[in-house]
């Protein structure tokens, strides 16, 4: 069993850190002095937790322990949005160490070393641009995105040096020797609350195709153009909002959102004549994205030919989705019923580091209830008993695959 004082008096801890005392959320960008004071923190426990510590090229802090050939990654991130909550990434690179802490006191016999990652900027608050840590572990992270710049004008790059992390060898962060990465995180969502269930095992993490549709009418005059000749894209862009939104009723995974909606000339007395509107489409299996894609493509051509308008569309971003390894399903599922509780399997529609380490090792993932689904704000509450038993499990399922 973990020490669940410790782990708890440390998330409590480490919540003060970029805390704002009015609001009561947290605030910790990347390269940041906020940030760093986690760093040393988070090195600290680490240490205390038997583990040598090192930062990688793109500023992931990364504690090892043992040193067996083959290891096991846990990891999350503890960097926040702007007024971000207590659990958000903190609790799963927590967590991990106290894992670690258990195993070492003990002195437990491990055939494979574990490595602890608090990965860098997984938000992207600062730059717009977020998972940089685990891009770059996964191969996945370029020289000319590391040229994006925050609101100050400063790159990623240049942020970067001030920290002392240049040069970047890019190429010696990415990681090919991880056998399994594991990584326990707030749900985020209702489901597990719904379900009246601590854990979930997540099965995928859903990945976002953005569309933008355009459809073209004819603007013309509200008064002087009888309803049967109008060529209005507003009314033909609001059945095909709906044909979306009927075409996924029924669906499981899948969930697809009209957000964004752009009219023009946007005028009381004039007819529509050109309306912009975005698609975002996920699912945790790309080929249902696909599939949805041209389907609700070939829709809305029909829904235009039908009103004697135009449409046509464009990708505005596509986000490869990733699957959990079953293996890992299935033992965080055992541990779970060791603890007696229903194993429970559901899909993350929010991203994490996981979705990038996919692509180079095995990953499974741990949900934790949230409180009313509330996150990125400084209301996100997950309970003390909650946060227990989940570490547990992990901790279960860490010793399953390590000793
Ligand atoms: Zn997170």
């Amino acid at each position: 069993m973990i020490n669940e004082n410790r782990l708890l008096q440390r998330l409590h801890d480490l919540s003060q850190i970029g805390r704002n005392k009015v609001t009561g959320g947290i605030n910790r960008f990347s390269f940041t002095s906020e940030e760093q004071q986690a760093i040393e923190l988070v090195t600290s426990y680490m240490k205390e937790a038997g583990m040598t510590v090192n930062v990688d090229g793109v500023g992931n802090i990364i504690g090892t322990y043992g040193e067996e050939n083959e290891t096991i990654m846990l990891g999350s991130h503890i960097d926040t949005v702007p007024d971000g909550g207590k659990y958000d990434g903190a609790l799963g690179v927590l967590a991990a160490i106290e894992i670690v802490q258990t195993i070492y006191e003990q002195q437990l016999p491990l055939s494979k070393k574990i490595e602890v990652v608090a990965f860098k900027d997984e938000e992207g608050t600062r730059f717009g641009f977020g998972l940089i840590g685990s891009r770059a572990m996964a191969g996945l992270l370029t020289y000319e995105e590391l040229q994006k710049r925050d609101a100050s004008d400063i790159s990623i790059q240049e942020a970067m040096k001030q920290f002392e992390l240049s040069p970047l060898p890019l190429e010696k962060v990415k990681r090919n020797d991880i056998q399994a990465y594991l990584e326990m995180h707030i749900e985020q969502g209702k489901v597990l609350e719904n379900e009246e269930l601590p854990v979930g095992v997540v099965v995928g993490i859903a990945a976002p195709l953005w569309l933008e549709v355009t459809v073209t009418g004819v603007s013309e005059h509200a008064g002087a153009t009888p309803m049967s000749i109008r060529q209005d894209a507003l009314t033909a862009a609001s059945e095909m909002i709906l044909a979306i939104e009927q075409m996924l009723n029924g669906t499981t995974n899948s969930v697809a959102t009209v957000g964004k909606l752009n009219v023009e000339p946007n005028g009381v007395n004039v007819i529509p004549g050109r309306v912009t509107f975005t698609i975002d489409i996920r699912d945790i299996d790309e080929q249902k994205i696909s599939a949805l894609e041209s389907s609700i493509l070939e829709h809305l051509q029909k829904v235009a030919e039908r009103r004697n308008v135009t449409v046509t569309s464009k990708v505005l971003q596509r986000v490869k989705p990733a699957k959990t390894a079953p293996m890992l399903q299935q033992q965080l599922a055992s541990s779970i019923e060791k603890y007696g509780v229903q194993p429970y399997s559901l899909i993350s529609g929010a991203g994490h580091d996981a979705m990038n380490m996919a692509n180079v090792a095995p990953i499974g993932m741990l949900f934790v209830r949230s409180k009313g689904g509330i996150s990125h704000n400084p209301l996100e509450y997950s309970s003390d008993e909650d946060i227990v038993i989940a570490t547990n499990i992990f901790y279960d399922t860490v010793m399953e695959l390590a000793k």
